[in-house]
């Protein structure tokens, strides 16, 4: 038996952090108060403010989700060095925990316009295109002085720009980067058996949120040991190929919000390869319990 570790990369960072007493609860209580040097080493910044992601005008970044914090809900932002040092400090403390390998989500860069985003796309521009391009493709005069009105991180669908694509692009890729940065190299340096997967949303027919589609062959789920995909309520089949063609002979398994046609989705799954998993299988609703047990599993 193997333990992998879930591992969320931005999304945990609630709390306070209006009123005189500067962030508090949540993830910046734990930060200000409870993270041991011991354990994690020295705080990578003082004030926990320097880690979140940020709307254009420089505000942090926030949404609120009722029922799942009782705050509102800010991201570390992946392209942010300092929120990288956070990161692998709680990747070394897993590992000396004794996991086995992580399962890590919710890369969400949501857009994020902090420095490293602005700069990260300024770099990520001027290393693919010549200035006549930026100029004719994107409407870019001078890309040093140039202010971005947005950096893409969701796909739109219907709303795309050139310049939106591109910043997908880069919004993709340096997520990817990110990853291979604090789990491939850092983690793998610590445990070279280190077992890593990326749990990423795909909601057919429209797979307008998935977290990598953007990723050209050579980084689409490179040094990933398996694939992992929410496909939500959605019929799965498309899905399953893309994954079984895309990964290779990798395992995969999606998690499919299906509580009723149980059996159909397991054989679906195991017949496209994957290993099926019964999460949303629900034993007490009748209708579900007859597919199950006419399942014989
Ligand atoms: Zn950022």
């Amino acid at each position: 038996m193997k333990v992998i570790g879930h591992f969320d990369t931005t999304y945990h960072v609630t709390g306070l952090i209006d009123g005189p007493q500067g962030p508090r609860e949540g993830f910046f209580r734990f930060y200000n108060d409870l993270w041991d040097e011991k354990e994690l080493g020295p705080k990578p910044v003082k004030d926990p403010l320097e880690l979140i992601q940020r709307n254009a005008d420089g505000s942090p970044l926030a949404i609120k989700l009722d029922g799942f914090s009782p705050w509102p809900i800010y991201h570390g932002c992946l392209n942010n060095p300092n929120w990288r040092k956070v990161l692998k400090a709680f990747v070394k403390r897993g590992i000396e925990r004794g996991v086995d390998g992580f399962v890590i989500n919710y890369f969400y860069t949501n857009g994020c316009m902090c420095q490293y985003c602005i700069r990260g796309f300024k770099d990520f521009l001027r290393q693919r295109h010549s200035p006549a391009e930026l100029r004719q493709q994107f409407g870019i005069d001078n890309l040093d002085t140039y202010k971005f009105a947005e950096i893409n991180g969701w796909y739109k669908p219907n709303q795309m720009t050139p310049l939106r694509l591109e910043s997908q692009r880069f919004s993709d890729i340096s997520r990817k980067k990110a990853f291979d940065e604090i789990f491939e190299e850092y983690g793998r340096s610590l445990k070279p058996d280190l077992i890593l997967a990326q749990w990423l949303h795909s909601y057919q027919p429209m797979p307008s949120n998935d977290e990598r589609f953007m990723l050209p062959p050579d980084l689409w789920a490179k040094g990933e040991d398996y694939l992992w995909y929410c496909v939500g309520k959605n019929e799965a089949t498309l899905q399953m190929r893309y994954m079984r063609g895309a990964g290779g002979d990798r395992p995969f398994s999606i998690c499919h919000y299906e509580n009723v046609k149980i059996r159909a989705s397991l054989a679906e799954l195991a017949a496209n390869g994957g290993a099926p998993m019964a999460r949303y299988a629900n034993f007490n609703d009748p209708a579900s319990r007859r597919e199950s047990a006419s399942s014989g599993s």
